[in-house]
């Protein structure tokens, strides 16, 4: 394809990377811009909380492609730049330090920012939030000297950092306004294996309670809980969520609701704009329902999908959602969307923590998580994407293979 067309990606992380190396690998030959407000090239944000976080492992880990990458296919990467406006009507971008582009197609990949607290002594020092390497250089340099840790949220952010902080040998208090760990997604009975896990190897739980404030003269030294109990520490980590970054989608007129709206397609509500990972709040045909979703999975697989849909292309995203956690010894990987369930089965060992998590509406699986057990996820995928109703004691049954339930 000979254009002299520009296509213009803002976010160079993961969902923006995937979708430029896409639209040279589908042939696109025409200009390529992949505008991001970091420092550095397009990274993997999940070693942050895991090997990275620890030390175990250096940025090259975590990058997306090696360095000379973007040049070999003529990807303008241009780091350290903001886009701060969008004009639909001319089609121009206006960047921070100065500049503007003008695009034939444009992808927002602008992803997600942390929620940020906003109780007394939320400004002292020694109070982190996670999301990019700059913050993570920030919290590995300050976990060095750190004595105790606390942990404000018990998602997977804060369940990972935990974890973490306790491998690297530090005192570890876990606060989480639920009453177990994950509980938003996994419900309170698989939750609580991930409360006892974290029992195990030492971290001091405090579920059920919120936060009302931090004190200490200039950096944090307490935590002040709900119940009055005071949770001492000198450096904590928060993680209670994220909202997507619609700032400039917003102001370019763009629908929105939970993210930038778009179609299966990732198309949003103008014509030539596409929206893809965290940021999009995309309709989901197999689920028939719209999700917007915070995993490395639907950064990786929307970005090429919102590629070829650049390229008029017309393909549907129908991936089921996935995403995978690392605490400890314990990995699990999670395939589906489990909004509403009347049924948990379990296959395999729960004791040993080897097994499948099965969750059930109306005896067809909605979700499927595997814990220390591995290559099962298409299966999984698939009893999902086929809604079938199934035989809750065949899906126990370990003997029971699971293709002969997919097939059944
Ligand atoms: C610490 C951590 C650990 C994680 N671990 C896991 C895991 O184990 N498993 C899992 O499934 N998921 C995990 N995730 C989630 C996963 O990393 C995200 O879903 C993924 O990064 C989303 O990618 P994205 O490209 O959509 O957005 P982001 O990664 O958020 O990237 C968006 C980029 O756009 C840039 N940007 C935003 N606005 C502008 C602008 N106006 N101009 C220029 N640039 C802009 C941002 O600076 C950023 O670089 C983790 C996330 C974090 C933070």
């Amino acid at each position: 394809m000979t254009t002299q067309q520009t296509f213009v990606i803002i976010g160079a992380s993961l969902a923006g990377a995937k979708a430029a190396e896409s639209l040279r690998a589908e042939g696109f030959d025409g200009r390529v811009v992949l505008i991001g407000e970091e420092a550095v090239r397009p990274y993997e944000r999940p070693p942050l909380s895991k090997a990275y976080l620890r030390g175990e492992v250096g940025f090259e880990k975590a990058a997306v492609h090696p360095e000379a990458f973007y040049q070999e296919h003529e990807i303008e990467l241009l780091t350290s730049t903001t886009a701060t406006s969008i004009d639909p009507a001319s089609k121009q971008i206006q960047l921070d330090p100065g500049g503007r582009f003008t695009y034939d197609q444009l992808l927002l990949a602008t992803g997600a920012t942390p929620r940020h607290v906003t109780i007394p002594g939320a400004q002292l020092d020694g109070i982190h939030y996670l999301r990019s390497l700059s913050s993570c250089d920030a919290l590995r340099e300050a976990l060095t000297g750190a004595a105790r840790v606390v942990v404000v949220g018990a998602g997977w952010i804060g369940s990972e950092v935990a974890a973490s902080a306790r491998q690297l040998g530090k005192e570890v208090a876990l606060i989480e306004a639920a009453e177990v760990p994950l509980e938003r997604v996994l419900g309170t009975e698989v939750g609580t294996m991930f409360l006892e896990v974290h029992a195990e190897h030492g971290v001091e739980l405090h579920m059920g309670v919120g936060v009302e404030a931090f004190r200490g003269s200039k950096t944090v030294e307490e935590v002040v809980l709900a119940d009055g109990s005071v949770v001492s520490g000198d450096l904590v980590v928060v993680g209670v969520g994220v909202s997507p970054r619609t700032e400039l989608a917003e102001d370019a007129g763009l629908q929105l609701d939970n993210g930038v709206v778009v179609d299966e397609h990732l198309a949003t509500s103008v014509p030539g704009i596409w929206a893809a990972g965290d940021v999009a709040n995309a309709y989901h045909p197999v689920l028939d329902t719209r999700i917007r979703l915070e995993h490395w999975s639907a950064a990786l697989n929307q970005g090429p999908v919102a590629a070829k849909n650049m390229l008029g292309r017309g393909v549907a995203y129908v991936k089921i959602p996935y995403f995978f956690s690392d605490q400890y010894d314990l990995g699990m990987e999670y395939n589906g969307f489990a909004a509403n369930w009347d049924q948990v089965v379990y296959r395999g060992d729960r004791d040993q923590r080897e097994l499948i998590v099965f969750w059930l509406d109306h005896r067809r699986v909605v979700a499927g998580m595997n814990v220390n057990v591995w290559d099962v996820g298409d299966q999984i995928a698939a009893l999902v994407t086929a809604k079938r109703v199934v035989d809750p004691l065949q899906l126990a049954d370990v003997c029971v293979d699971l293709s002969v339930i997919i097939d059944s």
